[in-house]
């Protein structure tokens, strides 16, 4: 038995990940097979509520010995790496139910939560298409057919709760997640800071902790749901480590997540002349403007295939990554990374790799007459040289020139880690 569930949180509180954490305990007669799922879908879909992240878990019958992959209240929670799942029953699609009846937060226009139970996997294919584009609802729930769903108010969690229970993992990071105890919702959070800078340095398998430039503490959330905080990495086994590492207030819960985070399974590969909105892509173009700083403090250029040309911004938020692409001059040749916005029609840059750097070349003195040893003056802008003792004339490209160092190096470039999408792949993942 498959469980899918997504959109039951909003900005002002409550976590799908937490409502995964309630559905093991809710289910706690059957065996848990496989680590529950976190899934992040197209982070450019318009109505998303927060990361556009889905969960799907599986219960049945386990085989072999299982792995404690977390605690809740106290007890330990295992999971199976197979197993034989149960058939979902109208019993079990009641429970489901009541549990986002009573966690779900309702009162978010944008929170519109979705619930399946299934025997069959639904098609990878379902997965692929919502973490990449914008899908409509009912063609995804005709192609998944699971025998239990519902959706509340206008159903769209459903898209996420077929697409996570969908996904058959091509890359894959875990993230470990910490919940606050309920009395402190929406309190600050006490995280000791040089607890997770000691995390960050020993533990190399993790990723995205800390911005040791904006000082930012990027695995804690801001918003008042009741996450405490979360760890992404590659080993699971690691993630085991960090949470002895981390000094924090008393977590009342914590599991360890199979995700699709630092995938770039959102990624298209793609072409400047074919872009559409509301995707990522992955586009090759040389720079055909210098970049500039636009008002709110966006960095704005120009690439171009050479038949088509395109906007490519990068946001305040990325801070720094900025100043990377303002050294970008006319001439350097660039793949970037990035989702593509419709208004205004610009991608919206998540990394980039420098190809190929143009060699620039600036005057640095006027041609020298070669009878009089003197050096000749301008006769005006794009005119050319004069001698002012024999008369002589050069043209403009006479004067001396000479390549300027570029402040720029080829390779890869991201933003802070505070500021990069949940999807994107870090360069410490390459
Ligand atoms: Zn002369």
């Amino acid at each position: 038995m498959y469980i899918g569930v997504d959109d039951t949180d909003s900005v002002k509180g409550m976590c799908t990940t937490y409502l995964a954490t309630e559905i093991i305990k809710e289910f706690s007669e059957l065996d848990l097979i496989g680590n529950p799922r976190l899934v992040r879908l197209n982070p450019n879909v318009p109505w998303k509520t927060r990361g556009n992240g889905a969960v799907s878990l599986r219960f049945g019958k386990g085989i072999g010995k299982p792995k404690i992959i977390g605690q809740i209240d106290g007890k330990d929670i295992k999971c199976y790496e197979t197993g034989i799942g149960a058939k979902p029953t109208t019993e079990h699609f009641k429970r489901a139910c009541q549990l986002v009846d009573k966690l779900a937060y309702f009162d978010d226009e944008k929170t519109n939560p979705g619930l399946i139970l299934t025997h069959e996997k639904p098609s990878q294919k379902l997965y692929w298409q919502a973490v990449r584009y914008v899908v409509e609802k009912k063609p995804h729930l005709k192609t998944a057919n699971p025998k239990f769903h519902k959706g509340w108010k206008n159903g769209r969690g459903l898209i996420g709760s077929i697409s996570a229970t969908a996904w058959r993992p091509r890359d894959s990071t875990y993230e470990i997640i910490a919940y606050r105890e309920e009395k402190k919702w929406g309190k600050p959070r006490k995280i000791d800071t040089a607890s997770v800078q000691k995390m960050d340095k020993s533990i190399k398998t993790t990723f995205n902790n800390y911005d040791y430039e904006e000082k930012h503490m990027a695995i804690m959330p801001s918003s008042p749901c009741p996450i405490l905080f979360g760890i992404r990495g590659d080993i699971e086994n690691d993630l085991h480590k960090v949470k002895d590492i981390v000094q924090s207030e008393k977590a009342a819960r914590w599991i360890i997540f199979l995700t699709n985070q630092g995938s770039d399974d959102h990624i298209i590969p793609g072409s400047i002349s074919s872009l559409e909105p509301f995707t990522s892509v992955k586009v090759w173009g040389t720079v055909t403007s210098s970049p500039k700083i636009i008002e709110g403090g966006h960095l704005i250029f120009q690439i171009s295939n050479g038949k088509k040309t395109v906007d490519c911004t990068i946001y305040e938020p990325a801070k720094k990554f900025r100043w990377i692409g303002e050294k970008l001059l006319p001439g350097d040749v660039i793949s970037v990374y990035g989702g593509v916005r419709e208004e205004p029609f610009t991608i919206n840059v998540e990394k980039l790799f420098v190809e190929k750097l143009a060699s620039v070349s600036e005057k640095v003195a006027n041609p020298m007459c070669n009878s009089c040893k003197k050096r000749m003056k301008s006769i005006g802008k794009n005119q050319g040289y004069r001698c002012a003792v024999c008369g002589k004339k050069a043209s403009e490209e006479k004067a001396e020139f000479s390549v300027i160092k570029r402040k720029l190096k080829t390779g890869w470039y991201e933003p802070p880690v505070g500021s990069r999408r949940h999807l994107a792949k870090p360069l410490k993942r390459n």
